[in-house]
């Protein structure tokens, strides 16, 4: 599979990277001290809150900017994927929520500089007050049938089985 070089240079020597096909994935190595620099995918988190079958999306002001999702994000170094899961939740919305379950599991194909897999979780509110901050410049309730423009095929295929088990309206 032909992947593109997110770097250009090695880690730990400084050498040049070139694609090298190893089991038949373009690779990045080292041309002077053969380090191979795999590229994996990093995990990301995404929350879904639900009241009255409609399902909280928020717009996004970076990246995709004006396009919708679930509020998600990065897991970091060192930090639980639940632990992830809340706190950008909590900083994307401004609401305490604690995790019911997972809901979904996908890989996400939608960048090609970085993959991603992604972990939907089916929150709780705990309190706080809805409010858009960090990567949301706003946050709201939407149906089934009047969702926004998505950022992600990822969140859509998620709100479409929210809807084909009868959670979203
Ligand atoms: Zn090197």
């Amino acid at each position: 599979m032909k992947i593109p070089l997110r770097y250009d240079f090695c880690p730990k020597c400084g050498g040049k990277l070139y694609a090298e096909t190893i089991e038949q994935q373009d690779q990045p190595r080292c041309s002077q001290c053969q380090f191979i620099f795999y590229q994996n995918p990093v995990v990301g988190v995404a929350g879904i809150l639900l009241k009255d079958g409609k399902v909280l999306l928020g717009k996004r002001n970076n990246s995709y900017q004006g396009l919708w999702c679930l509020p998600c994000g990065y897991v970091e170094w060192k930090e639980d994927v639940e632990e992830a899961c809340k706190r950008e939740f909590e900083e994307e919305t401004g609401l305490r929520v604690e995790l019911e379950r997972v809901y979904a599991v996908h890989s996400n194909f939608h960048n090609p500089q970085q993959h991603t897999v992604g972990i939907w979780y089916l929150m709780k509110e705990m309190g706080g007050q809805l409010a858009a901050d960090d990567d949301l410049e706003q946050v709201d309730f939407f149906s089934y049938q009047q969702l926004p423009e998505l950022a992600f095929p990822t969140d859509r295929k998620v709100l479409d089985q929210l809807a084909a088990d009868g959670l979203l309206k």
